[in-house]
């Protein structure tokens, strides 16, 4: 089964991502872990995608598109893969119509975490992330059992620089309308599925599964 999760920076796909793709046993594509990923592996993609990140725009299509199919492509997305934060835009999304097409393969659900905008702002600031292992935490809705520890990994928790107000408020701007047109886009195709993100992370999760 393949899934698309869609929703506004900070909606909570990657906190649901990570738990639905353990219900499904599929993997998990984040974009934006990809390109973390990079920069962390120092290597030119990734050094060019932080300048981007940093300022909270978006990485050109050329680059992002190339590197969610690369990914999409290999073997342990044969059976289903969830992506996360791609398609961001309807070039995106068009693409990958395009991409699954040519393999006989479409997106099964796509699934909407809608939120309120003026939630977000304080999810995004309030977000915390493992350096270890990318568990993410939020400082009062699901804190870590110990301050600057991971559950998962004891690793470091840190707060990524593109979550600090000015960069969120960018990144919201940015994001609002794209959003609002990929709703649209997978509206017409019948495949869109809308859950409550604001209700708490256990009840959103079985909103998720429930669609399945
Ligand atoms: P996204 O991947 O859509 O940007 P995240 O999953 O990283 O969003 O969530 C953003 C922040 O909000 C994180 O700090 C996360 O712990 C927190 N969060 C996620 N889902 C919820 C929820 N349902 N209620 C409260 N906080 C949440
Ligand atoms: P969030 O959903 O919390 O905004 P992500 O971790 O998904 O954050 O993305 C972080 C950054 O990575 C984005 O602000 C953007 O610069 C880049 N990025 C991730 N996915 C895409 C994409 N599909 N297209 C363009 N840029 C992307
Ligand atoms: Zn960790």
């Amino acid at each position: 089964m393949n899934i698309v999760l869609l929703g506004l920076p900070g909606a909570g796909k990657g906190t649901q991502a990570k738990i639905i793709v353990n219900h499904l046993s599929i993997p998990h594509i984040s974009t934006g872990d990809l390109f973390r990923q990079a920069y962390q592996a120092k290597t030119e993609l990734g050094l060019r995608a932080k300048e981007f990140m940093d300022k909270g725009e978006l990485i050109p299509d050329e680059v992002t598109i190339g590197l969610a199919f690369s990914r999409i492509g290999e073997v342990d997305c044969a059976r289903g893969f969830l992506l996360d934060g791609f398609p961001r835009n309807l070039n995106q999304a068009r693409a990958l119509r395009n991409y699954l097409d040519s393999g006989s393969k479409q997106i099964r659900h796509v699934v909407y975490v809608e939120v309120d905008e003026n939630l977000l702002l304080e999810r995004l600031t309030g977000r915390r992330v493992c350096v270890g292992c990318g568990t993410t935490f939020h400082l009062i809705y699901n804190p870590p059992a110990n301050d600057n520890a991971c559950d998962c990994c004891n690793g470091e928790i840190i707060q990524r620089e593109d979550d600090r107000e000015e960069t969120v408020k960018e990144r919201l701007k940015i994001n609002k309308e794209l959003t609002h047109k990929l709703v649209q886009f997978y509206g017409d195709e019948g495949i869109l599925r809308k859950v409550d993100g604001a209700k708490g992370i256990d009840e959103v999760t079985k909103d998720v599964l429930g669609l399945f």
